[in-house]
Order: structure tokens, then C-alpha cells, then sequence
């Protein structure tokens, strides 16, 4: 080996495999896992090939502070039509007037939006957490919390559904400046109007966090948040099903210009164009017709999963689900939320556990599973494969009810699943 040549040779052409084993093994292993699992964790989806080709391009090696027309580097000509092409469709697909696509994040789009609108030590409404709420929506342990005056409503009791009359009884007495809808383990429509009201009558802006549903927003099988929202914001790789990041849109030119520079210059630097190459290609892929039936099956399939659990005297949070997800409260089975995911997950089926409304035990442990559709749909289930995989959840469940030794019922679930699995193929 000649120690004095800058480069290995086969730098600009040899494989991962070729160059980096290790790692190369690591990520096969992760195609396989993806290709032999029910995916039921709600945020998570599967993207096109094309998706994985823009994000995995030589974009990445670009750098351009600013924004299309306003970059602090040559050369930005390129980058510049991707940006434009990301915002236009983001538009386009939402009807709003401004979209900015940079954010390496859904909670660094939050974090941009809390600092553009807002003041440290400002009040904000916003769902609790195990309402159904988010992290970056001010949870103790994170910088929104810590950052800012945090108020929470919550859901009602009896049918899981969020308290309107709460969250405007403490609009009207606490004032915030900014009040949230939307969170990530809540399964029903949010009633955007009654939101944008209530934020009118507290002198609020009002943001909508649509990180879950943006994708049946996109493929219209959900109300949109415009014209209600000040501002809103999605994830694209969750329910839009492409590039891992975030997008924040809005209609007023006065908040669009702050949340751009509070994104740039005020949060990151350089964006990853590789991940704005992505999002275009995923928003493009959202505009096209066939994105309408997927948003549309998405919306059935996880009525089909809850109608099966319920079947099966498992307690779905608000009795169902409008959108891609859907929570189980696990009190009264005897089981809790880490056990049951655990045990499900070496069945094959992997979810999440989740706090479910006034849940009594910790973050780590909790009293709910959180299951989503999106990523299924894309492979190809229909109601009568989310009905099968409601049952056979429910069987795995049964069977860690009674305290037996699972790991027989565990192994012979996952080699059902890898059946089921091995009909809807990934990636050729
Ligand atoms: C997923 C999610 C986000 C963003 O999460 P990141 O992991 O930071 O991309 C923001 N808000 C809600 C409600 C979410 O569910």
C-alpha cells in the first residue's frame, strides 16, 4: 500500500460492501428485518425507490446557506431548482402560500416555530402528553418545556376525545400566545375551526402539527388546516411516506419571513439538500393520483385494525380511529405497555408502547400500545390483512394474559407473519 495517495482506490466507485463490511452487514440486516416484519409503528413508512435515490445522492455534498436566490456559496443553481421545486409542490399540495422545506426535523420545525412567533418565558396550549401530545410541544425534559410557560389540555374521560371546552376555558384565562392542535397518539379529526376561535378570542396564533396526518391531508381523505392555521407543520416521512424531515407552511408573508430566518439563520446552517432533493421527490410523489387511494386505504385499514381488536374485548382509545394510528389503553388486561410491545415484537409485529390518557405508570413502562397503518398500506395490505393482524394481535396478547411461556406462541406468530410479509415483497 503506497501511505502517500489521498484516496483508497475505487473511492468514487467501489461498494459499501467492498469497503465497509461491517457496516454494510448492519444495514442488510435492517433490509431484511424491514422485508420480514408487519410494520405497525406509527411513524414509519416505507419510500419509493426513487425517494431513496434523490436522499442518497450526491446532493449531499452541496452547501448553501440561505434560500433559493439568497445563497452565501456559488454554484447554487441546482440546488436552488430543488428547493423551489420542494416548495412549490409543499404548497400546491397543502394550498398554502409559503412552505419552508430545511428543517432536518418535525421537532426542530417546532422548535423554529416556537422561536419565531414567541418569546422565551410565553405561555402555550397545548395537548398533555399522554393526551395524545407531543415532546416538542413542551414536555418538561425538552427545551419547549423548559423554554416556555406550558398549559395542557387534555381529552375527556369518557370517550377519549379531546375537552374543546377545556382547552377554550384555558385559552380565555391564561392568554397564550400560541396554541398547538394535533399530537402524536391522537386518532381522530381535530375540529380546526373550533381551534382557530379559540386562538382568535385569546389573541393566539395557532399552530397545526400535522406530522401524523399530513399525508391524508395530501391525499385528501382529512380536513385541511388551512385556512384555520396560523401556521402548520408535517413531517414527510411518516404518513407523506418519503424523506425524513420536516416542513413548515403558512399563508400570512410576515410569518413566513420570520420562521425563514428563524430556521436560517437562527436554527442551521447549510440544510441537507439531499433531504430537501428528497422531500421534493416525495411531495411530487403525493401530488400524483394514485397518493388519494393510498391516503383513502390508510384511513380503512385502520378501521379494519381497530373494529378487529375491539372484536376481541381490547379497549381502543375513543372506540376507533380517523387517521393512521390508533391507541389500545391495556388497563384491566393485566398487562402493560413495554411487555406487550416486547412480546409482540418477537412475534413480528412491531408497535410502539404508549401512554394512553391519564395513565398511571411511567414512560418507560405504560398502559397502551400505539399501531398505525401507513407503512402496511404501502406494501399492500388491505382490511382483510389488518383484520388477520388485528387477531393475531390479540392472540399474542391472550397468550401473555394467561402467564405462560409465550416464546413458543411468539415464534409460531412471526413464522405467520413472515408468511403474510413474503406476499407484499419490498424493495424488488
Ligand atoms: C413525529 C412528530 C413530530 C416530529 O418528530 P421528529 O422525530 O423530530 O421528526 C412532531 N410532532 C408530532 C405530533 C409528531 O408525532
Amino acid at each position: 500500500m503506497d501511505d502517500t495517495s489521498i484516496l483508497h482506490s475505487g473511492y468514487f466507485t467501489s461498494a459499501l460492501s467492498e469497503v465497509d463490511p461491517e457496516a454494510a452487514q448492519a444495514i442488510d440486516a435492517e433490509l431484511t428485518r424491514q422485508r420480514d416484519v408487519a410494520e405497525l409503528i406509527a411513524s414509519e413508512n416505507y419510500v419509493s425507490q426513487a425517494v431513496l435515490e434523490a436522499q442518497g445522492s450526491i446532493m449531499t455534498n452541496k452547501s448553501t446557506e440561505g434560500y433559493p436566490g439568497s445563497r452565501y456559496h456559488s454554484g447554487a443553481e441546482n440546488a436552488d431548482r430543488l428547493e423551489k421545486l420542494a416548495i412549490e409542490r409543499a404548497c400546491t399540495l397543502f394550498g398554502c402560500r409559503f412552505a419552508n422545506v430545511q428543517p432536518h426535523s418535525g421537532s426542530q420545525a417546532n422548535d423554529a416555530i416556537f422561536m419565531a412567533l414567541l418569546n422565551p418565558g410565553d405561555t402555550v396550549l397545548s395537548m398533555a402528553l399522554d393526551a395524545g401530545g407531543h415532546l416538542s410541544h413542551g414536555a418538561a425534559v425538552n427545551i419547549t418545556g423548559k423554554w416556555f410557560e406550558i398549559v395542557s389540555y387534555g381529552v375527556k374521560q369518557e370517550d377519549g376525545r379531546i375537552d374543546y371546552d377545556q382547552a377554550e376555558r384555558l385559552a380565555e384565562e391564561q392568554r397564550p400566545r400560541l396554541i398547538i392542535a394535533g399530537g402524536s397518539s391522537y386518532s381522530r379529526t381535530i375540529d380546526f375551526e373550533r381551534f382557530q376561535t379559540m386562538a382568535d378570542k385569546a389573541g393566539a396564533y395557532l399552530l397545526v402539527d400535522m406530522a401524523h396526518f399530513a399525508g391524508l391531508v395530501a391525499g385528501k381523505a382529512h380536513p385541511n388546516p388551512f385556512p384555520h392555521a396560523d401556521v402548520a407543520m408535517a413531517t414527510t416521512y411518516k404518513s407523506l411516506r418519503g424523506a425524513r424531515g420536516g416542513i413548515i407552511l403558512s399563508n400570512d408573508e410576515k410569518i413566513a419571513r420570520r420562521i425563514d430566518a428563524t430556521v436560517f439563520p437562527g436554527f442551521q446552517g447549510t440544510p441537507y439538500l439531499q433531504g430537501i432533493a428528497g422531500k421534493a421527490v416525495t411531495l411530487g410523489e403525493a401530488l400524483k393520483p394514485e397518493f388519494r387511494t393510498y391516503a383513502r386505504q390508510v384511513v380503512a385499514n385502520t378501521k379494519a385494525l381497530s373494529a378487529a381488536l375491539m372484536d376481541r374485548g381490547y379497549h381502543v382509545v375513543t372506540g376507533g380511529s380517523d387517521t393512521t394510528l390508533l391507541l389500545v389503553d391495556l388497563r384491566g388486561t393485566g398487562l402493560t405497555g413495554n411487555v406487550a410491545s416486547d412480546s409482540l415484537d418477537r412475534a413480528g409485529i412491531t408497535c410502539n408502547k404508549n401512554a394512553v390518557p391519564g395513565d398511571p405508570e411511567k414512560p418507560t413502562v405504560t398502559s397502551g400500545l400505539r399501531f398505525g397503518t401507513s407503512a402496511g398500506t404501502t406494501r399492500g395490505f388491505r382490511e382483510e390483512e389488518f383484520q388477520r393482524l388485528g387477531h393475531w394481535i390479540a392472540d399474542v396478547l391472550d397468550g401473555l394474559r394467561t402467564g405462560n411461556d409465550t416464546a413458543p406462541l411468539e415464534s409460531a406468530y412471526y413464522a405467520k407473519v413472515r408468511d403474510l410479509t413474503a406476499r407484499f415483497p419490498i424493495y424488488g
